[in-house]
């Protein structure tokens, strides 16, 4: 197995809960992201599990500077702290390269000389899979994607099938900017970390198949999902970092809390708006239950700024 030769960290079996909050730091929290991070923390916390942040950094182009120690402020106002040390992806540069180089020994990798090709611009046509062709420059680095049909039973969207070779095609683990594919570095990075289980924003629903797919390659155990709706604003668009979306008050935690429990489908007592945020994380995890989360927004945002 891979997974015994990136480090000795024991991995390789679903052991008791484990849950994690994975935010890339491109700005500050908003709505939809506390969302995830107080879905994936209830979850955790209602199973006596753990529950880890881990700081998603190694898209340098996207990261702003000061938004890592931003986002952990915003989570300590709301009492959502890590269990263990903060994991930042940047000091794992070289468990993911010595992946990448196993892959490549068993030319489960292949160099790519085509120019950028992403999500919803169309599915790789595999020019590059037999070898590049002459006087081509390798830019990235794209894992091989089998025939088979990879099923994902999400605990809240339910049975979501993908075949990566109709749908997606060869992905890539390693981009031109030389930096490590998200999608390779999530999985190594939660099975080193023991993570059993994954709540985040339903936006990440469709990458799922692929992020199983390099844990079956790796030999890497497949946490259990569940994609929580993703918060859109009143145009129907996803609330992110990327596209503006105001950042969270500061004042008023308890009240921006209860937005998000609301927005998860527990109807929390309408007096916790004026309670303490550990008071109204006591009363979520005394009552979180998974299946009143809806698998759309019922609600929609109004806005990060006055929640
Ligand atoms: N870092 C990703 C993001 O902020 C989330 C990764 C994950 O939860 O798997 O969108």
């Amino acid at each position: 197995m891979i997974s015994a030769s990136v480090d000795s960290r024991p991995s390789g079996r679903i052991g008791a809960y484990c849950g994690r909050f994975a935010p890339s730091p491109s700005g500050a929290l908003h709505f939809g992201s506390l969302v995830a991070a107080l879905a994936s923390y209830l979850q955790a916390r209602s199973l006596g599990g753990r529950w880890l942040v881990r700081m998603e950094d190694l898209d340098t182009p996207r990261n702003r500077p000061g938004a890592a120690a931003t986002i952990l402020r915003q989570l300590d106002g709301f009492g959502l702290g890590s269990d263990g040390a903060v994991l930042a992806q940047s000091t794992r540069l070289r468990a993911y390269h010595d992946v990448l180089a196993a892959l490549g020994e068993r030319h489960l990798t292949f160099p790519c000389g085509c120019s950028r090709q992403g999500p919803g611009e169309g599915i790789y046509p595999g020019t590059c899979r037999e070898g590049l062709a002459p006087g081509r420059q390798a830019r990235t680095v794209r894992v091989r994607v089998s025939e088979a049909t990879i099923v994902l039973r999400d605990a809240i969207q339910g049975k979501f099938r993908q075949n990566l070779a109709r749908e997606v095609g060869d992905f890539v683990v390693r981009r031109a900017d030389d930096i490590v594919a998200y999608h390779l570095a999530v999985v190594v990075d939660d099975a080193w970390q023991g993570i059993t289980d994954v709540v985040r924003g339903a936006d990440l629903l469709a990458s799922t198949p692929r992020q199983i797919y390099l844990q079956r390659l790796l030999g890497l155990p497949t946490p259990r999902y569940a994609h929580v709706p993703i918060a859109t604003n009143a145009q129907g668009q996803k609330l992110s970092k990327q596209n503006g979306a105001s950042a969270l008050a500061e004042g008023r935690p308890a009240r921006t809390l209860h937005a998000c429990l609301e927005f998860l489908g527990q109807r929390p007592d309408p007096r916790l708006q004026r309670a303490t945020p550990p008071e109204v994380l006591a009363w979520g995890i005394a009552h979180w239950d998974l299946s009143k989360v809806p698998r759309r927004a019922a609600i929609v945002a109004r806005s990060g700024q006055d929640r």
